[in-house]
């Protein structure tokens, strides 16, 4: 590499100078920044070789600018999902219901009553409507809501099984995604983990054993939601778990993971109203199969939930306003018989959904190679795995340069790379996401020679 390519580097004086950069209205700390940046990019890209001459002041103005505007937008961005995937957890799991989203914008900008009675203009309590709705929707005697369900988890093993020993089978001591692992919240909690049967098979009887020698005074049923064993298996239903439980007088705790409602479209995924029948507390996430906020949602026993609530962690844990909002209106939506877009989206019928990925398609022809796709969808977010639901997709090409255009686009749109197309999978799309993708690949067309 040599040193007279490096100082073909316009000086940062003369690059700030430019009109691009002189007379763009952005704050000039920002502008300095993302020059000083653009300078190191371009440094480190003649070191390495990865241009082979200094690009001139109004190049570099260019990018320097581009860099500015970028972080002038705020990070955090609304994209559109044609994955196929409904709750991707990079994208946000589950997209709030209009009623969802309007509660929480007229709660965001100004006051509001989440800890004051209105009937006796007193303090009230935080959660009552959320909690009674679960208690109808559920058949719980007792419900509370907190960050989300990791700290669901942990507030239920340290509040109501601290130094007891915790059985658990062996084939649920699951990771479930960003280090959350069981054997390590267990640790965290406080309960000694007792581990039962194998990774493949696990029997009541080594529930029983457990507890008759004095290992275990509780047992613990996680649901495995994010991966299916299948061969040579068995597991103890959380029926007969339930009675084990009832009859050696031991509690019997449920982390459920996606917390399916019996009245969603989820085919072979135990429900909440099931669980709250057998287990002395249930944990759910909010924002999985339920369709709404980040929550995590602690359903049971009266008793129990009350010393859950009075417990200090319980305070460290507490939902915020907003996500309060977003929950209560969630669960109005399921009360009125009109899940939440989620559960829409997981129960699409796929006849319906290639008439949708035709309809787009027909819009997108005219702009670009296209055609219409099977592809089949998934719940994500590590609920129904190994289901694979009939979707069907507008398949683009070319493929990895509309990946690149349409992730830099305004909106970004995200799809999936597959044999050489890029697929934009209907099931995902919102009302509006279909416009939003013709105006940017109207653009693309456009910049073509
Ligand atoms: C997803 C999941 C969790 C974690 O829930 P979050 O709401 O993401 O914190 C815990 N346990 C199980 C079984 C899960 O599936």
């Amino acid at each position: 590499m040599s040193e007279n390519k490096l100082s073909g580097l316009p000086k940062m004086d003369v690059l700030l100078a430019r009109p691009e950069l002189a007379e763009c209205a952005l704050p000039y700390a920002l502008v300095r920044r993302a020059a000083r940046q653009a300078l190191e990019e371009a440094r480190q890209a003649l070191r390495s070789g990865a241009l082979d001459r200094a690009p001139t002041a109004a190049e570099a103005a260019a990018w320097a600018l581009a860099l500015a505007r970028a972080q002038a937008r705020p990070g955090l961005r609304q994209v559109v999902n044609a994955t196929g995937i409904v709750l991707h957890t990079n994208l946000g799991r589950a997209p709030l219901s209009p009623r969802a989203a309007q509660a929480v914008s007229r709660i965001a900008g100004g006051y509001c009553n989440v800890e004051y009675d209105l009937r006796t203009g007193s303090r009230g309590g935080r959660t009552a409507r959320v909690e009674a709705l679960l208690k109808d929707l559920t058949g719980a005697e007792g419900a509370c809501v907190v960050n989300n369900n990791a700290a669901a988890v942990l507030l239920m093993l340290s509040v109501l099984t601290p130094g007891l020993g915790v059985a658990i089978s062996r084939g649920e001591l699951v990771e479930i995604g960003g280090s959350f692992r069981v054997p390590d919240i267990m640790a965290r909690s406080g309960a000694r983990l007792v581990e039962v049967g194998t990774t493949n098979k696990t029997r009541l009887s080594d529930y029983a054993a457990a507890l008759d020698a004095g290992a275990a005074q509780a047992l613990l049923k996680v649901h495995p939601s994010n991966f299916r064993v299948v061969g040579f298996t068995q597991a103890a239903e959380l029926e007969e778990l339930g009675e084990l439980a009832r009859q050696r007088r031991v509690p019997l705790l449920c982390d459920l993971g996606s917390g399916a409602l019996a009245a969603g479209p989820f085919s072979g995924e135990p429900t909440v109203e099931e669980a709250v029948r057998q287990a002395d507390v249930v944990c759910f996430s909010g924002d999985k199969l339920l369709g709404g906020p980040q929550a995590g949602i602690l359903v049971g026993r009266a008793a129990c939930l009350d010393r859950l609530k009075s417990d200090p962690l319980f305070r460290a844990l507490r939902l915020d306003k907003l996500s309060l909002a977003a929950l209560e209106g969630t669960l109005m939506d399921w009360r009125d018989g009109a899940p939440p877009p989620a559960a829409a989206m997981l129960g699409a019928d796929g006849d319906r959904l290639r008439e949708r990925a035709e309809a787009l398609a027909a819009r997108l022809a005219p702009l670009c190679p296209c055609e219409v796709m099977e592809s089949p969808g998934q719940a994500g977010g590590g609920s129904m795995p190994g289901v694979s639901l009939p979707g069907w997709a507008a398949a683009l090409t070319p493929a990895e340069e509309l990946e690149r255009f349409f992730r830099e686009w305004a909106t970004p749109i995200i799809g999936r790379i597959h044999r050489g197309r890029l697929l934009l999978d209907v099931r995902t799309l919102l009302p509006g996401d279909g416009d939003i993708i013709t105006a940017a690949l109207a653009r693309w067309k456009e910049g073509r020679p």
